[in-house]
């Protein structure tokens, strides 16, 4: 975690910088990837070509197209819709939507360059993608989602296709939204092309486990690297931030697996548990009713406390799962951790860690799980649903889940061996990073100038 940008990448951060103005997310996934590169380009003389990184850091196609939509009181309304399509060299582009007011083309960009690294360490042949829109689903009605995601749908389906770009969920586009989306894609492509979206209903080609994926992945992730230091997650404390789809099953994942969960959060603050989150109680407020985690108190009883404005991180642990959204671990919140005795810190999120929290963690010697490598199992278990899809079949739950297992515990083998090898161990960063961009490279480089 002490790297510095290699002189030889310079110019091509500068080129970064440059072409993406105002984009500081993106800028932050670029440079946290290029700082990992020191030793790669020393040791690999055919990847030193920064020609080559360069093209890897500019997406081959970039879509931004209009969302009109009527509300129920009959007002019509714009949002923007995004589509990047970053890499496509180990397969159709892959990668979720996310609906919410914060997206703008850096937010796309940024979880685009994220995903082509996270795919390529599934093993699977996906490349990356992201998409989304920065339309607020908070307080609209289903029929106003559904509306909304038809128009969404009316200009982007003639983008993607099962060979071509497979989008599938992220924040604020679920099991509701990717129903309406497939809808009208399959309305308006006249085809049963099931394999053209993932995260589907399990009655109509969608994958079991997939829906549970991300969250039991990030808590399996943990458990190898705790078990890689001779520790387990049995009996231990875990703080996890966030209350959506991530959070939820990595609260349940962990439970299974003998931890004490004892907080969930919103964008309003938190709740602690000291008896342990009651995922019944959570599940039915937040999958059922779509309220806010505020309620949860009060409907658990005196065990729980809602903390409104804070942050879950001052709730001493042994294992804290940033599951919310990007930057919302930051330095202070990361010496806070370090000097409770946290133990091991995953990414259920995407980037929720930011780059000073990730060298103070390393630094008091935290077995740090980076998003690329520890929620690789959403998107790795969408890969699964394709490969259903593809073979017009349907696993069993617990297939999907052994499945999963597998490639969490490979995916973790892998960012080991890579950190190791490259002269970093136990750098689970440095590991993904560049496990992610051999593979990625190796198959640019056979591909040629494209
Ligand atoms: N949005 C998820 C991610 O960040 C899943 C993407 C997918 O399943 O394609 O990896």
């Amino acid at each position: 975690g002490q790297q510095r940008l290699p002189e030889l990448l310079t110019p091509v951060y500068t080129e970064v910088l440059r072409r993406n103005p105002g984009e500081a997310e993106f800028h932050q996934a670029v440079l946290e990837v290029l700082e990992s590169l020191a030793p790669v380009l020393t040791a690999r003389p055919d990847l030193q070509d920064p020609e080559l990184v360069e093209r890897l850091c500019e997406p081959e196609r970039q879509i931004i197209f209009r969302v009109p939509w009527e509300d129920d009181s009959g007002v019509f309304r714009t949002n923007r819709g995004f589509r990047v399509e970053f890499n496509s060299a180990l397969g159709p582009y892959k990668g979720g939507l996310r609906f919410h007011p914060s997206v703008n083309l850096g937010i796309v960009k940024f979880l685009g360059f994220e995903q082509i690294f996270k795919n390529a360490l599934t093993g699977m042949n996906i490349g990356g993608g992201k998409g989304g829109s920065d339309f607020d689903p908070r307080g609209r009605s289903n029929a106003e989602v559904m509306r909304f995601c038809q128009s969404f749908m009316t200009e982007l389906h003639r983008h993607i296709g099962e060979h071509t770009d497979v989008p599938a969920g992220d924040v604020g586009v679920g099991g509701r939204e990717i129903g309406y989306l497939f809808g009208q894609y399959r309305r308006l492509a006249n085809r049963w092309e099931a394999g053209t979206i993932t995260g589907k209903g399990q009655g109509w080609g969608g994958s079991a486990a997939r829906t549970e994926a991300t969250g039991y992945g990030c808590v399996l992730f943990t458990a190898e690297m705790l078990n890689a230091r001779g520790e387990d997650l049995q009996g231990r404390q875990v703080t996890v931030s966030g209350s959506g789809n991530v959070a939820i099953y990595a609260i349940e994942k962990a439970q299974e697996l003998g931890a004490n969960v004892l907080t969930c959060s919103d964008s309003e603050g938190y709740v602690v548990d000291e008896k342990g989150i009651d995922l019944d109680v959570l599940r039915q407020i937040k999958e059922v009713e779509r309220g806010r985690v505020r309620d949860y108190a009060e409907r658990r009883g005196p065990s729980a406390t809602f903390v409104p404005g804070g942050r879950v991180w001052d709730v001493p642990c042994d294992v804290a799962l940033p599951s919310a959204t990007q930057n919302e671990l930051d330095a202070d919140a990361a010496r806070t951790l370090a000097g409770n005795g946290v133990r091991a810190v995953a990414e259920g999120a995407n980037m929720p860690t930011t780059p000073e929290a990730v060298r103070v963690l390393q630094q008091a010697g935290v077995a740090f799980g980076p998003g690329k490598a520890a929620n690789a199992g959403g998107v790795a278990v969408s890969s699964l649903e394709m490969r259903q899809n593809a073979g017009r079949d349907t696993w069993t739950f617990a297939h999907a889940q052994d499945q999963l297992a597998g490639i969490m515990r490979d995916i973790h083998g892998s960012c080991r061996e890579t950190a190791e090898r490259y002269g970093a161990p136990e750098d689970y960063v440095t590991g993904a990073n560049i496990a992610g961009f051999e593979r990625v490279m190796a198959a640019m480089v056979a591909q040629g100038v494209i």
